[in-house]
């Protein structure tokens, strides 16, 4: 008895050193950079910036708002005379646009950077809710408000005000940095689509794409002071299944039968809810605790440098709130039910549309396999939703790569006050259509929010405070620069 205690006791002790020489070993992933002051930003950006937002270019399932794209043409081309005079440009899909601003060694691969003129809809509803008007373009208290500040013109304005500044200056880049917008990433990316296509005739092979779908967030991290800049290195894919049953009799619902085409999909539903898909502490989340871990305190350092033996703990911890757990795992939302026309006639066919978003290591047809298995019910037909097509999780880039150490290095310049770690963008951005032509894409913007801005996002209070504006055109131009050198 006693040699069996010494035994677990020094094994015990074993892996207790382990841990501890691990947690030791766990030396930071942080570049280490001397911060710099950014530039001067240019005179007026913040209120050509507001300005911007008084164009409601609204893309929907209908189509654009024509005349308000319109009218921002003319706008940018007014605010940005040197751009839309010194580089190649042209319009695609109607109102996307390219920018070409040529290198001065075309051995160097060129550089992609994304954005999008479109904007979501104000609903008539929440009009009211605004402290300001979603497309006055007011500046108040310091902050720039309205639809776009954030989703996407920020990105739009602040990358042609660099550019603008730069060519005035008469800076010429090493290599050609390409501006690609699309008009209708809010709803599907056609003009995005378009610009690929028109690249890949070209043979343009990129570097690194840059797009939006990633920011610097505060509080991100429970055990980490100061906020992270989150860097995203893939995202989810999607779709939606369609599930459905039909019945050869419907009947009076005077004299129902056991089981109807309600009961039968219901069931359905409940089983997928009850069978959520399995966490996966994959890339890129794994790199996410590696870059995350070694700057946090004790406790949660050591747990974070032993992800052999702490991983499934974690799992089971981010699994407990909806954002984490969505980094995590294939996540399982039932969005459509119908069914029946009238209270006393039973339906003979009832159907569900379920949407998933698709982890790196998953595929829709991965996704469909499993939901046949867990639905296990042969009246029960599983077929893809036709609406939109799936898409597979985009593949994971690297972080050894140019273009992510030059993001990286720029966030450590110029807000280093962040941790910088690589993510999982859950949501679907234009930098998917640009898979083929680009090596390495990135999504990332440098522009510290809270929760409250991020809920801004598609919702209420869309806003940006004037210091993150100004510190995204610092940003932008110095990742220029050290793309270039
Ligand atoms: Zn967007």
């Amino acid at each position: 008895m006693k040699r069996i205690l010494r035994l677990v006791l020094s094994l015990f002790l074993i892996l207790l050193i382990i841990l501890v020489v691990r947690t030791f070993l766990f030396s930071s992933r942080q570049i280490p950079i001397d911060p710099i002051q950014g530039e001067p930003v240019p005179e007026g950006a913040v209120s050509r910036m507001a300005k911007s937002v008084n164009f409601p270019t609204i893309s929907s399932a209908l189509g654009v708002d024509t005349s308000a794209f319109l009218a921002f043409d003319t706008f940018l081309r007014a605010s940005f005379p040197l751009v839309h005079e010194k580089l190649d440009w042209k319009y695609e899909n109607d109102f996307s646009r390219v920018y070409k601003w040529g290198g001065s060694n075309p051995k160097l691969p060129p550089v992609l950077w994304l954005a999008h003129l479109d904007v979501v809809p104000v609903e008539a509803e929440s009009r009211n809710a605004w402290s300001q008007p979603p497309f006055a373009g007011i500046v108040a208290d310091d902050y720039i408000w309205g639809r776009g500040t954030l989703d996407d013109k920020v990105n739009v304005m602040g990358m042609l005000e660099v550019v603008e500044q730069m060519l005035k200056e008469g800076y010429q880049p090493t290599r050609s940095l390409y501006l690609a917008f699309g008009h209708d990433e809010e709803v599907g990316g056609r003009g995005a689509m378009a610009i690929a296509e028109s690249f890949q005739r070209q043979g343009l092979s990129f570097e690194y794409t840059l797009d939006e779908g990633s920011l610097i967030i505060e509080d991100a991290l429970p055990g980490l002071d100061g906020p992270v800049a989150m860097i995203g290195l893939s995202e989810k894919g999607f779709a939606s299944l369609r599930l459905a049953v039909s019945l050869d009799e419907g009947g009076h619902s005077s004299m129902p039968p056991k089981e109807t085409a309600i009961g039968i999909i219901s069931k359905a539903i409940a089983k997928v809810e009850a069978h959520p898909f399995p966490a996966r502490m994959g890339e890129p989340t794994r790199s996410l605790l590696t870059y995350a871990g070694p700057e946090m305190n004790f406790p949660l350092r050591m747990v974070f440098a032993n992800l052999w033996l702490t991983d499934g703990l974690l799992a089971r911890l981010l699994s407990q709130k909806n954002t984490s757990s969505a980094i995590i795992r294939t996540t399982t939302a039932p969005t459509i039910i119908e069914a029946g026309v009238k209270e006393n006639v039973l339906p003979t066919t009832a159907s569900a549309i379920v949407n998933f978003r698709i982890i790196p290591g998953e595929s829709p047809e991965t996704v469909k396999e499993r939901i046949i298995k867990v639905v296990d019910d042969d009246r029960v037909d599983v077929s893809f939703y036709n609406v939109t097509s799936p898409s597979a999780p985009a593949p994971v880039s690297e972080t050894s790569a140019f273009g992510f150490q030059v993001i990286h290095k720029t966030i450590r310049e110029l807000v280093p006050q962040a941790v910088v770690a690589p993510g999982l963008v859950v949501g679907a951005t234009d930098s998917r259509h640009y898979l083929d032509v680009s090596k390495q894409t990135y999504r990332f913007m440098p522009v510290i929010v809270d929760s409250d801005d991020i809920s801004g996002i598609h919702g209420i209070d869309e806003r940006i405070h004037i210091d993150n504006y100004k510190r995204l055109i610092q940003w932008y131009r110095r990742l220029l620069e050290n793309s270039c050198s």
